[in-house]
């Protein structure tokens, strides 16, 4: 059982393996605050650090999606106060002095660690994060709601925001699944023509037209550029779990000065023609997750336009059989590790 001086972490000791260990509490160092972790998300990224995808120093706890109160401030950290609750996100805080964060474009920053990569997450009772990182939580989302928005949510929130896409225009969510799910909410509450694209027909067109869309493709059995012209054509399309593949097929559907945004993390090659970027002036970009402001915009607004990730919840113990669930596909649509 935990003492005053351990707490209770999960951590990645080699490849796919997690374990259950304790951990002793230490301070947090200058610029850092100490939080005991309420609720953490499980997001297809941790496999980066359990499968050693990224290049990793185990034993790392993951976990990127973590919510939970500020229980120590460290100095030189200025506007957080002792008891505040507060997320982490993948994007583990800026360093305010390179160029891309004196830029102002904080994403960018090449001093910035993953969470759960560089740095030990949130599978934890206690996490230790830098201040410029943190994301402020309303008091009206619970921290289990909030944990998938830190990186599910901040990242289609923060692409839909920072697309071309204007009210009104035509956004298609390619995948409807942990991020799509929460990708087509948002579209549809952004004033978006939203149209949700995914295998099979049945519960995921119904599914999908509960979450807001207005139009389903079922892209096992049609032609997805042929359909999104039918509309009009899309703006954008965020592609969410999808290969190189996908990404090609969908620039067919986009109209002119359309963007494919890709989210979904894969090394396959998107082949392209420089004909479409040219004479159709096709965008292809990436959007990695977000700011720590546009984290509390995403929270702010998911509470005000009622927002929310489909959640299954394990305790922190069972992270093991949680992360396994996630990587099989079988959970929907987000898995959240609960701290008693
Ligand atoms: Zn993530
Ligand atoms: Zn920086």
């Amino acid at each position: 059982m935990k003492s005053a001086s351990t707490y209770r972490a999960v951590q990645a000791v080699s490849k796919g393996k997690l374990e259950l260990t304790e951990k002793p509490l230490v301070d947090p160092p200058a610029g850092h605050v100490r939080i005991r972790v309420e609720a953490c998300g499980v997001c297809h990224s941790d496999s980066a650090t359990v499968e050693g995808i990224l290049p990793i120093a185990w034993p790392r706890v993951p976990g990127h999606e973590a919510v939970g109160r500020i229980e120590v401030i460290s100095s030189g950290v200025e506007g957080w106060k002792v008891g505040q609750r507060v997320g982490v996100g993948f994007l583990g805080g800026t360093c305010g002095y390179c160029e891309y964060c004196r830029d102002g474009d904080l994403v960018n920053c090449i001093n910035q660690g993953y969470t759960g990569v560089q740095q030990d997450g949130g599978y934890a009772e206690v996490m230790i994060a830098k201040a410029s990182g943190l994301i402020a939580v309303p008091d009206d989302l619970s921290s289990v709601d909030a944990a998938p928005l830190l990186c599910a949510g901040l990242t289609t929130f923060s692409a839909l925001r920072n697309s071309p896409a204007r009210a009104g225009d035509l956004v298609a969510v390619f995948g409807v699944g942990g991020l799509g799910h929460l990708g087509v909410q948002y579209a549809r509450r952004m004033g978006f023509e939203v149209v949700a694209i995914d295998r099979g027909g049945g519960d995921r067109a119904e599914l999908s037209k509960k979450l807001g869309a207005h139009h389903y493709i079922d892209s096992s059995n049609t032609d997805v550029a042929k359909a999104l012209q039918a509309l009009g054509g899309a703006q954008m399309v965020l592609a969410t779990a999808s290969g190189g593949k996908a990404v090609a097929a969908a620039l067919g559907g986009l109209r002119r000065g359309g963007v494919v945004i890709s989210l979904g993390a894969t090394d396959e090659p998107i082949e392209l023609s420089a004909f479409d970027l040219l004479f159709r002036q096709l965008g292809v970009d990436g959007a990695l997750t977000g700011t720590s402001k546009a984290g509390d915009a995403t929270l702010r607004f998911s509470v005000m336009s009622e927002v929310a990730a489909m959640i299954e919840t394990m305790p922190l113990e069972k992270a093991a059989e949680a992360y396994a669930k996630m990587m099989s596909g079988k959970v929907r649509f987000r898995m959240v590790l609960t701290m008693t």
